[in-house]
């Protein structure tokens, strides 16, 4: 499944004088490479053509995310580029250094993951460099024709880019399984002069201020196996926290939210899932009061195995549920936890 398949290599269309080689941008916490960094390069695996990764940080992250980067099967070559305006993700400077970077190297596809980094900073490169970017791809079809999910995934969407520039690509992670995270050994080129003063030059446009990181020993969201997840039924923060925390703890899964749920102040921003909120895809996924509308659905449709509980039978929630609990939230919960509990 990683190689370029015959059809996407005799289909090269605006790009046929161009060879194939794939830029993608890597997304690191503290020099800790994440997840989706490593699903995207299975993306760009299916490109075919070499493969660089490009790491952005600053002398405390940089060196070690460009190790870890290193490491990854299947990557030719990792450029690191550190500098004190790179520290914090700013999307101003890393989008500056991306279309540096490509303008001097002329790779034929630049992708990067659909996270909030990738979709703040991949759009702002491509209009650097002239070029209209796929947001959002969930299947290469051909180096210059891809699927994306369109109208809250309810459809797909097949675009072609077309002219001689490079292919600029978020990709939505959820849809290809990751590259593994060792067996590679690629060397690692500092990147330096034009490319990386384009980065300072841009600098100054935003500035750092502080971050709010909210601590949880519960799995990530988006990386979680097990999802369970609550809406407005839930009625209260606190019923939120002990009723279906108590769940997910005893699941080892990660907590998440429908919209009506985080506007009512039950559950935090970040654990929204959704359309305008995350796309999960757990072995997994439980939702608890949830009545399943198309924005909620398009977040969480790609799930394994999913539960739905609720008290109307007929929610649309059960449209795309293996399993239904049709009851009062308040008294399954307590009678599955219990349950759980025995095990
Ligand atoms: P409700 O629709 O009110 O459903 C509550 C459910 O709980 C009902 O089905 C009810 O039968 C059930 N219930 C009630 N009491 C009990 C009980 N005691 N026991 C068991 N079940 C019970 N929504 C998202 O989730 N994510 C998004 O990213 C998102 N993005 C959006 C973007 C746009 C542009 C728009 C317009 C909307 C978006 N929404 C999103 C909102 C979405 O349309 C719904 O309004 C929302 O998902 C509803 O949340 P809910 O299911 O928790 O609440």
């Amino acid at each position: 499944a990683l190689r370029p398949s015959s059809r996407a290599l005799g289909a090269l269309s605006g790009l046929s004088l161009r060879s194939l080689s794939t830029l993608v941008l890597a997304e690191h916490k503290g020099g800790a490479l994440q997840p989706s960094t490593l699903h995207t390069v299975a993306a760009a695996a299916q490109l075919g053509g070499p493969l660089t990764l490009l790491v952005a940080g600053d002398a405390s992250s940089a060196g070690a995310a460009a190790q870890a980067a290193s490491r990854v099967a299947g990557v030719a070559a990792v450029l690191a580029a550190e500098d004190p305006c790179l520290a914090h993700g700013l999307a101003e400077p890393a989008a500056a250094l991306l279309a540096a970077v490509e303008r001097k190297r002329d790779f034929s596809h630049v992708l990067a993951a659909s996270s909030s980094y990738g979709r703040n900073v991949l759009p702002r490169a491509a209009a650097l460099l002239d070029v209209q970017a796929v947001a959002d791809v969930s299947q290469v079809l051909d180096p210059s024709t891809f699927l994306r999910p369109i109208y809250a995934g309810n459809a797909l969407a097949t675009v072609r880019a077309l002219g001689q520039g490079p292919r600029l690509l978020t990709v939505r992670t959820t849809a290809f399984a990751p590259a593994p995270a060792s067996g590679g050994s690629a060397p690692v080129e500092a990147v330096a002069g034009e490319e990386l003063a384009a980065a300072q030059q841009a600098a100054g446009g935003s500035e750092w201020v502080g971050e709010d990181v909210r601590k949880s020993d519960r799995p990530e969201l988006a990386q979680a196996r097990v999802v369970v997840a609550g809406g407005r039924a839930l009625k209260s923060a606190d019923n939120f926290r002990t009723l279906l925390g108590a769940l997910a703890d005893r699941l080892g899964g990660a907590v998440g939210a429908s919209r009506a749920a985080v506007d009512a102040g039950y559950a935090p921003n970040d654990l929204q899932v959704g359309q305008t909120g995350k796309v999960v895809a757990p072995d997994l996924y439980i939702a608890v009061g949830i009545s399943g509308a198309i924005q909620h659905v398009a977040g969480m449709s790609s799930s394994k195995v999913i539960v739905a509980i609720n008290s109307d039978g007929e929610a649309p929630i059960y449209q795309v549920a293996d399993y239904g609990l049709v009851g009062d939230l308040f008294k399954i919960l307590p009678e599955l936890e219990a349950e759980l509990a025995k095990l």
